[in-house]
């Protein structure tokens, strides 16, 4: 056994020059070499991939890192063998006879690290290369991605515990991610197949991130972006769209605009690409317009905002994209701009799905079942007038609560039935604190600052919900009525309907069909209609309404509905009343 903490922070110092580890990263390299499998969840920028380099370059054998970012290879062994660790890649954008050239010095020892895609592993030439070679260590980067209950599964992480146990003898298994909620944990173990590891997972609370939510009244939000983007031109900044048409027509408008702005999209030509990668990291460009594409693994550290111009499709996704925001510790802003066209084009997309044909019908159902559940999270995350710290912090320290309050598209749900749900494919989890492993948790917010509980009085002062004011409104009234009036529609009618109905529409469409001669017709036609959407939106949240999936929504009672008949049933919305961050002046 190495003495982990002296040799660990020497080779530390040696490879990369830094005195000390991060929160996190002693225990890990110290569980690595002393044989262990560990799990470590650490957020974007916290340092990762030094948990595994520092003791790749320790142990005696191969250490052989398994990821999905074959784009990314040939940067990060470059990076390593500038700092005097002997590294390499086989990968299909080499020939075959590079790859056997690499192989073939792999095999003779010139190397301490091998970067690989999980495709990889199933091919008969480095299997068998994996007999003859000496591996000590085995690092999964990330990990979540074998899970089907994250947002990015991978079929072919799938086969990485069978290469596992191909091997002759098992070495040491170190998995990585930045984003796994506690189910995806177990399945990380699980699937994996590691064996009592260390699990590892650091705060996730990035203080110096300022979180802006502003849900915009109209759908073109690019002259906000592009007054924001005038006001910090001597900022580094990125604006994630959902679509390659939405980034190459706002890094149009920016440059137009005079600024130097560049799209980044999985559609353009690599050298394109990698030159508008370049540029943004040398500085060059202090804009890029990017899907989702852009910036798994940039190691950027002086991003200083990060705009999102649609609502992304969960926590994670967002969480990870905001987070390549003020990497270096210093502050950074991640503004969410939002509207409710974003929730219906993304119910939409999940819908249309394409089908994994690696699935059965019910696991597709399941794993579309659990994305609506993610893009609940996230729909929930718009509407929550709490701490946006604390929100995101609660959604990855979860205990299980919050998601089981949180059910398919941002609707409470009956956490009985989720719980039911999951435990049938946890069961196999080996990950519990019964069964001994140790999990180091440390939340900052969760142990210090969130002292006051829920009442409006905890406050970050780092996020727009803290530092705006919501005026309370009273909607008992509204409430109880439009849920009679779903009653009336027999529960199967959209909202359009619905709202058209209680506001008593003259529409003919309504009288033909006899809607007029409803009880709760026209009951709510003082009120205005956006006042009668947003009840109705947070009732659906709150669990006392559903709303159905597919192309015609409609809407329908939730498990809550009962408590809307109750003589006491009281209910209020809040609605932001003062804004008081100013991020942009003129906007
Ligand atoms: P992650 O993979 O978790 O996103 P990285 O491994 O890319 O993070 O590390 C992010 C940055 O932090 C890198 O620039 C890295 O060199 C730096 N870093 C990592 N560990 C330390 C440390 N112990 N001290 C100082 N800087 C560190």
């Amino acid at each position: 056994m190495i003495d982990a903490s002296d040799q660990a922070l020497a080779a530390l110092k040696q490879y990369f020059g830094y005195d000390s580890f991060r929160q996190g990263q002693a225990g890990l390299v110290e569980a690595i070499l002393e044989e262990r499998d560990v799990l470590g969840v650490m957020p974007t920028g916290a340092g990762k991939s030094i948990c595994y380099q520092v003791p790749a370059t320790l142990l005696g054998g191969l250490t052989i890192v398994i990821s999905p970012l074959i784009s990314l290879m040939r940067d990060q062994v470059d990076a390593l063998n500038d700092v005097g660790i002997s590294a390499a890649f086989v990968n299909g954008t080499q020939s075959a006879d590079e790859q056997g050239t690499v192989l073939s010095q792999a095999t003779r020892g010139d190397f301490r690290m091998l970067y690989v895609a999980p495709e990889r592993l199933e091919t008969e030439r480095f299997r068998s290369f994996c007999q003859r070679v000496p591996i000590d260590l085995v690092t999964v980067d990330e990990a979540h991605c074998v899970s089907q209950w994250g947002q990015d599964f991978r079929s072919s992480y799938l086969g990485i515990s069978d290469f596992l146990a191909s091997l002759p003898s098992r070495p040491r298994v170190a998995a990585f991610t930045a984003t796994a909620t506690e189910r995806v944990r177990r399945d990380i173990v699980a699937l994996l197949g590691l064996r009592q590891p260390e699990v590892t997972v650091t705060g996730f609370d990035r203080p110096n991130l300022y979180f802006d939510l502003m849900k915009m009244p109209s759908k073109n939000k690019n002259p906000w972006i592009i007054a924001y983007a005038k006001d910090h031109q001597d900022e580094s900044g990125i604006v994630y769209c959902a679509t390659r048409k939405e980034t190459e027509a706002l890094a149009q408008e920016l440059c137009r605009a005079g600024l130097k702005a560049a799209a980044y999209h999985g559609g353009m030509a690599p050298d394109e690409r990698n030159r508008a990668q370049r540029d943004f990291v040398e500085d060059n460009t202090p804009v890029v317009v990017a899907t989702n594409a852009f910036g798994m693994g940039i190691d950027k550290s002086n991003v200083r905002y990060v705009i999102h111009h649609n609502m992304p499709e969960s926590i994670e996704a967002y969480y990870q994209e905001a987070g390549r925001a003020g990497r270096d510790g210093e502050p950074g802003r991640c503004t969410l701009l939002w509207n409710e066209s974003d929730i219906v084009t993304r119910r939409r997309l999940l819908d249309s799905d394409v089908v994994n044909e690696r699935l059965s019908p019910e696991e597709h159902e399941a794993v579309r079942f659990s994305k609506r559940r993610l893009l609940g999270a996230m729909i929930g995350y718009c509407r929550t007038t709490d701490c946006l710290h604390r929100y995101m912090t609660r959604y990855f320290a979860d205990d299980g609560s919050m998601q089981d309050r949180i059910g398919k598209d941002g609707q409470a749900v009956d956490s009985q039935h989720i719980s039911r749900g999951e435990s049938d494919h946890a069961a196999n989890a080996s990950l519990g604190p019964k069964e001994g492993e140790q999990l180091r948790t440390n939340q900052l917010l969760e142990a210090g600052r969130s002292s006051a509980d829920g009442d409006g009085k905890f406050s970050c002062g780092n996020c727009s919900n803290c530092e705006s004011t919501f005026e309370t409104i009273d909607v008992s009234r509204i409430a109880q009525t439009i849920s009679r009036c779903v009653h009336d529609l027999n529960q199967s009618f959209g909202s359009g309907k619905l709202v058209a109905v209680l506001r008593g529409s003259q529409a003919q469409e309504l009288i033909s069909r006899g809607l007029d001669k409803l009880p709760s017709y026209g009951a709510l036609k003082d009120e205005t209609q956006a006042r009668v959407r947003d009840v109705l939106s947070q009732m659906a949240t709150d669990g006392f309404l559903s709303i159905s999936e597919g192309r015609m929504p409609i809407v329908g009672f939730g498990p809550r509905a009962g408590e809307t008949a109750q003589p006491d049933f009281h209910y209020e919305i809040k609605r932001l009343e003062i804004r008081k961050t100013t991020a942009v002046s003129q906007a």
